[in-house]
């Protein structure tokens, strides 16, 4: 049972079609809206009605830019404020179109007046089910673009930079981009896939799809760029590594050389221990005919850079 509103309920005004007076007419389906409802979101639809177009008198707009499937998304932004990328068409119902989406012979979608909207036609997707979420975003971002829906080239552009986030796929990137500059306007997304491209370039570089992005030249300047790059990286490479080596021969010199100073301090006080204990345990001088009581001295012999004591007699200075 549907719920009782106070007010304006457009979700169930877009599902059921009803009080519709405007109608929008793609590959052969029709989308019943309600100007109430497009026009202040879109300035070219209301132009379009409210001018002196041929739109404003037959209540239809012909779309021959986009495919079906994108005016669907466009229609169900501007009822609920968001889109479901892959929603599949519904179909019709006996009374009224279900989802507002009617299918129309092309005779007769063929023969009313030729609409403002048409002119170079897009290539169609054949199979929307194949199509990259990617790509259908910035189908709707060319759309949105087209009819003047800033807040839906806002959202379809955060989609597009969700997308990526979640999954990196170069491939469907390049072919994403590609459309993205060949059929919308929209610089804040032409500067995201900049950006995006500029982030993946090792990767797009391999690719020979980025030829057909950015041309020949500008491939070719961008893979000379990244070999100089990768180059300049092999070569900070080869200094750190340089400069580790000789960290670690320094290192083995500085222990080298605490260790000889450390075995030197060991060896001058053993000497001195030496000496001390002769000078307290020696009674008589080793020389027989030094017959004075034994009175001792300690000189130091050697030189400075490693110092030796020994221990001589006071009276004969013979060494002990
Ligand atoms: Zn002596």
């Amino acid at each position: 049972m549907a719920a009782v509103h106070a007010g304006v309920d457009f979700k169930t005004m877009l599902r059921s079609g009803q009080f519709s007076d405007l109608t929008l007419v793609c590959e052969g389906k029709e989308f019943k809206i309600h100007k109430v409802v497009a026009c202040p979101q879109s300035p070219v639809l209301s132009a379009a009605v409210s001018g002196e177009f041929k739109e404003s008198q037959t209540g239809v707009v012909q779309i021959e830019l986009f495919d079906s499937e994108t005016v669907r998304r466009m229609v169900e932004y501007l009822y609920t404020g968001n889109y479901d990328p892959n929603q599949p068409p519904k179909p019709p119902t006996q009374n009224y179109t279900v989802g507002s989406i009617q299918d129309v012979t092309p005779a007769k979608s063929t023969s009313g007046p030729a609409p403002k909207t048409t002119s170079a036609a897009l290539p169609v997707p054949v199979a929307a089910a194949s199509t990259p979420d990617t790509l259908i975003h910035v189908r709707v971002n060319a759309i949105a673009d087209y009819y003047g829906i800033q807040g839906l080239t806002l959202l379809a552009n955060q989609k597009i930079q969700q997308a990526y986030q979640a999954k990196w796929d170069a491939k469907a990137f390049l072919t994403s981009a590609k459309e993205a500059l060949d059929n919308t306007g929209d610089k804040k997304l032409h500067g995201m896939m900049a950006l995006l491209a500029a982030q993946h370039l090792e990767e797009l570089i391999a690719s020979p799809q980025l030829a057909d992005l950015v041309g020949d030249f500008a491939a070719d300047i961008l893979r000379y760029h990244a070999h100089k790059l990768e180059a300049s990286k092999q070569e900070q490479l080869q200094i750190i590594r340089q400069e580790q080596v000789a960290a670690q021969t320094r290192q083995v010199e500085v222990q080298a050389q605490t260790q000889a100073a450390e075995a030197k301090t060991g060896r001058v006080i053993a000497n001195i221990g030496r000496v001390v204990t002769m000078m307290c345990e020696r009674q008589y001088c080793r020389n027989n005919a030094c017959g004075e009581d034994f009175g001792c001295y300690i000189e130091q012999v050697g030189g400075t850079d490693e110092p030796s004591y020994v221990l001589r007699c006071s009276w004969c200075r013979c060494r002990h």
